[in-house]
């Protein structure tokens, strides 16, 4: 079974940072802004001669990591922008 591992990538960074940023929890929410981000971002494929340490080390690498949550962050504007959820939230903070 392929897998793209970006979209792998895509899912770790987010996870990460859903506590630092106004994410709101909505499920459609969350998975617009990762629909969005992969539109922006090629996917990656390994062939079966790629071994395990260079798959980790994709997914470690530090550059990549601040791309992919470049293209979260737009993500997240583009969808939660206007989100209820989201204003709900920076009310009950103000
Ligand atoms: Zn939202």
């Amino acid at each position: 079974m392929l897998k793209n591992y970006m979209e792998i990538l895509v899912d770790q960074v987010f996870n990460e940072v859903i506590d630092k940023y106004d994410i709101c929890v909505n499920e459609s929410c969350s998975n617009d802004i990762k629909a969005i981000a992969l539109n922006n971002l090629k996917p990656v494929y390994f062939l079966s001669s790629v071994n395990e340490g260079e798959k980790k080390a994709f997914l470690l690498d530090r550059q990549r990591k601040i791309t992919v949550l470049a293209k979260i962050t737009e993500a997240v504007d583009v969808v939660c922008g206007k989100c209820e959820d989201k204003q709900q939230k920076m009310r009950e903070t103000v």
